[in-house]
């Protein structure tokens, strides 16, 4: 890959190359954006399987940072960082690295947990530089205020597809009841909505939602044409693609999960058929608005769900605007982001 014409293409900063053999470490921190402020966004670890691979998700995923962090009224930019490396090799020395590494760039990137890193990879990091924010005495897990945020935006959804944001009654299939998921069952179920429930893996979730929230358990392969009135992905990305997209037997789609289309040609077929979507960059904000709350300093938890509860507005915001001119609702939403980053700059 020819860095320079990437980073060239997807409007890039800076990016770093971390290399630490002692420690075991090699990452990655692109800053995508610092119009609005700082960059945030988390460290990722996985496998990948070069680093091509690593470099294109780094890239990919810090710009998505900065529409997020803008569209959700953040002062801070879009960063993002990768580490390679298998989770089983994860060692204190390796994030004491990765911490020292953050210092070259003088705060300019902000990091918190992301997938295979958690509060405890956090606390270590944490001891070598003070760009970190996600710590489990301060702002903590993320979760709960990313299904807040869910929560809200299916009911602007709700709000669009079906004249009232009422969900009580409304079927609503939730796909992978992991952190975000179970959490989002809880506000669904307490407003009275039915569900349907899947998940991969992590049978005892599954048992929660069936026996606290009411929820019907389906098969992993169901969950994508059950039908109901909201399908709400909580588990993986692309899952909006050519061979899923004749089958859903939704209203609406909107959910936790990153990416969830995996092209604009996907995202033109669902619009093609009818169906809402609620950009997942912007309905699943709240974890980094929770995050950037502390990253600001005097972390305020009501002041952080003034912000979540915000996501509301702006996913009906976009809706609309989709409605009016025809056009994606993705296409609405990185335009919108866009327009809060030129804001900035002017
Ligand atoms: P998680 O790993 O706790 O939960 C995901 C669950 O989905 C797992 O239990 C897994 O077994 C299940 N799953 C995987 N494939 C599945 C499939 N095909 N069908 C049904 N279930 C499947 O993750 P999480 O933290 O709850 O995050 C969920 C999604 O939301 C992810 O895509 C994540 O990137 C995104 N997200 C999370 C946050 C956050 O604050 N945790 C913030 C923004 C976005």
């Amino acid at each position: 890959m020819n860095v320079m014409q990437e980073i060239t293409k997807y409007g890039h900063e800076k990016i770093l190359f971390v290399n630490n053999e002692k420690a075991g470490l090699k990452a990655i921190i692109a800053v995508h954006n610092t119009v609005r402020g700082p960059a945030i966004g988390g460290c990722r670890l996985l496998p990948y399987a070069n680093e091509d691979e690593a470099l294109f998700d780094v890239l990919r995923l810090s710009r998505g940072m900065s529409h997020k962090n803008a569209a959700a009224g953040l002062d801070f930019g879009g960063g993002k960082s990768v580490i390679i490396a298998d989770p089983s090799q994860k060692t204190e020395a390796m994030f004491e690295a990765f911490g020292e590494a953050m210092n070259a760039l003088g705060g300019c990137y902000i990091t918190a947990e992301d997938v295979n890193t958690d509060c405890d990879d956090a606390l270590i990091i944490a001891r070598k530089t003070k760009h970190i924010c996600g710590l489990p005495h301060i702002s903590g897990d993320p979760s709960p205020f990313t299904a807040i945020g869910v929560y809200q935006g299916i009911k602007a959804t709700a709000k669009v597809a079906f004249g009232s944001d009422n969900l009580e009654g409304r079927t609503i299939a939730v796909q992978g009841v992991g952190k975000v998921g179970l959490d989002l069952c809880k506000h669904l179920a307490n407003e009275g909505a039915k569900l349907y429930v899947a998940n991969r893996k992590n049978k005892k979730n599954l048992e929660i939602a069936a026996e606290k929230y009411g929820a019907t358990i389906v098969s992993a392969d169901e969950i994508l044409s059950q039908e109901c009135d909201i399908f709400a992905p909580c588990a993986l990305g692309a899952i909006v693609n050519p061979s899923t997209i004749p089958n859903f037997n939704c209203k609406a789609i909107a959910g936790a999960a990153n990416n969830v289309i995996l092209d604009l040609a996907s995202g033109e077929a669902l619009k093609a058929r009818g169906i809402l979507y609620a950009p997942d960059f912007i309905i699943n904000a709240g974890g980094v608005i929770n995050a950037a709350g502390e990253a600001a300093g005097n972390y305020n938890e009501e002041e952080v769900l003034k912000k979540v509860n915000n996501i509301y507005n702006t996913v009906e915001h976009i809706l609309t605007e989709s409605q009016r001119t025809g056009e994606p609702e993705g296409v609405i939403a990185e335009r919108f982001a866009e327009e809060c980053i030129d804001a900035a700059r002017k």
